[in-house]
């Protein structure tokens, strides 16, 4: 599903990391741990093509993302891609139901139904006519995750989305990806400093010293 290789980011004169190759098949789950500022959200967002990567190549499902224009890559993600930011980067002006189905609604499908559904699966049915200043950290971060899987992508790419949960609604984020996983046939790169996290995972890798080993 997602094949990147000879990945390398360097800012100014340091080099973040080199040469990194990557792969996930449908259906699967893959921890990335790794120290604070070990480059695991630039990894994250170069694979998604959301910050310039020095080299590399990303194809997914087949197509070179980041050779596409900025117009494709972002087709390419708003259809294929669910991802979850570390600073949740939810839209501050619309109501946790509009956060949600904005992804259906720039893809011109909105499906208030399947918006219910998600808000129901993060538990955050109660909140749909909230704003996000009036939701706490965690509940923020169940909003952010499900606008990722609410227009079932096929690759999700996401940065620490239980940091902020406590165990019962972190298990619950995890058992969605999972089914998520299940359902589509999608993937997930999920990096995380939860241990327990990444015991839920198919296989996990560590960032350090800007390469990938196995953890
Ligand atoms: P954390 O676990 O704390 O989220 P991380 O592994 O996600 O850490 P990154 O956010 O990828 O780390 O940052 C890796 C390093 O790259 C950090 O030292 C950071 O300061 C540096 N860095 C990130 N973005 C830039 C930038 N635009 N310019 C210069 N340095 C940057
Ligand atoms: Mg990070």
């Amino acid at each position: 599903l997602l094949i990147a290789s000879g990945l390398s980011k360097r800012f100014g004169g340091q080099t973040l990391f080199e040469g990194l190759d990557l792969q996930l098949r449908r259906g699967e789950l893959l921890a990335l741990l790794g120290e604070s500022g070990s480059g695991k959200s630039t990894l994250l967002n170069g694979l998604a093509a959301l910050e310039p990567l020095d080299e590399g190549r990303v194809l997914l499902d087949g197509q070179d993302l980041l050779a596409l224009d900025e117009g494709g890559q972002a087709a390419l993600r708003r259809e294929r891609l669910g991802f979850v930011f570390q600073a949740f980067h939810v839209l501050p002006h619309l109501t946790v139901r509009d956060n949600v189905g904005l992804p259906l609604l720039l893809q011109g499908r909105p499906d208030a139904a399947r918006v219910d559904e998600m808000l129901a699966a993060v538990g955050l049915s109660d909140r749909a006519r909230h704003l996000p200043r009036e939701l706490s950290g965690g509940q923020l971060q169940r909003v952010a995750i499900a606008r990722a899987l609410v227009h079932r992508p096929s690759l999700v790419l996401a940065d620490e989305p239980t940091g902020n949960l406590d165990p019962r609604h972190a298990d619950q984020v995890m058992q969605l990806l999972r089914q998520q996983l299940q359902q589509q046939g999608a993937a997930c790169l999920l990096v995380t400093h939860s241990a327990h996290a990444a015991s839920l995972a198919d296989r996990r890798l560590r960032l350090e010293g800007g390469q990938l080993v196995d953890a």
